[in-house]
């Protein structure tokens, strides 16, 4: 089952997160950064998905959570 979380609810500092932490296949490149994107939560992860700001392939990436505590 598949949860969207709405981006524009988010903190901007979550957003640019979440929007940088970006994985591209077709580019082979981390961090390209994502147009038009979706974040959500799938079997207990979390998924940012979009297209690519360089080469403009759908690529999703899984988020790490980075717990500061
Ligand atoms: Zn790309």
């Amino acid at each position: 089952m598949k949860e969207i979380i709405d981006l524009s609810a988010l903190p901007e500092i979550d957003r640019d997160i979440y929007l940088n932490d970006s994985w591209c296949d077709d580019c082979n490149e981390a961090d390209l950064g994502i147009n038009n994107p979706e974040l959500y939560i799938d079997g207990g992860r979390k998924y940012i998905g979009g297209t690519c700001k360089v080469c403009g392939a759908i690529c999703t990436s899984e988020i790490i959570e980075k717990h500061m505590e």
